[in-house]
């Protein structure tokens, strides 16, 4: 199955040719058949270098409506290089697409420069979730427009303690139509983080 058989957006394949992404990896098939169907909670193991990031991200572009200028996807990740490359790979795919704002936001950094970024039209936000929370307590973000919450490299994030701060995000986002998370591997703590907000006929993908 090509791109455009999966049902994707001919604006974006033509991103996806320009960074000769031709042919769908395996995941990238199963995920976006899934996620082009309906909205759904998704639990995919995933190895990095599978193409896990286009497998999310070309779904999760489907869903955001470019003339509203709210918040409609998060993306929560462990680390600020991470993060930088998700937000990289989704500006190249909407190349050709009308324009989708995306924003990186992580810890160690000036909170400050985060905010008036954030003041700009904003569709996706990629977050490290620890500065996420100090953003939305400040009132810096609002996230009540979000539909897609998308965890990415969980068993990364657990590793580095962001355990309580996914449940609060997760307890916060309790109404999102689409919660996805991709990890190597499924410890207990990322067990319990499904049993607690996942809907219980969420899509499993390995
Ligand atoms: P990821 O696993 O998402 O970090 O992607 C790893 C690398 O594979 C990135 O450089 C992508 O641009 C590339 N890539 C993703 N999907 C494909 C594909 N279907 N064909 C060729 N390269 C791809």
């Amino acid at each position: 199955e090509n791109f455009k058989e999966l049902g994707v957006n001919k604006d974006i394949i033509k991103g996806l040719n320009d960074l000769n992404i031709i042919k769908p990896t395996q995941i990238q098939a199963e995920v976006i058949s899934v996620l082009l169907q309906a909205n759904t909670d998704l639990i995919g193991q995933a190895q990095t270098g599978t193409g896990k990031t286009a497998a999310f991200g070309i779904p999760l572009l489907h869903r955001i409506n470019a003339k509203s200028d709210k918040v409609q996807g998060l993306i929560l990740c462990p680390t600020r290089e991470l993060g930088q490359q998700i937000a990289k790979q989704l500006f190249k795919f909407t190349k050709y697409t009308d324009k989708i704002f995306t924003e990186s936001v992580y810890g160690g950094e000036q909170i400050d420069r985060q905010i008036s970024a954030l003041r700009r039209p904003t569709h996706i936000i990629v977050a490290t979730p620890g500065r996420l929370i100090d953003l939305v307590k400040r009132k810096a973000v609002d996230l009540s427009h979000v539909k897609t919450v998308i965890l990415d490299e969980a068993d990364e994030m657990m590793s580095m303690g962001f355990k309580t701060q996914l449940d609060e995000i997760l307890t916060h986002l309790s109404r999102v139509e689409n919660r996805w998370l991709f990890s190597a591997t499924m410890p207990q703590e990322i067990m319990q983080i499904i049993k607690r907000h996942f809907s219980p006929g969420a899509h499993k993908i390995e």
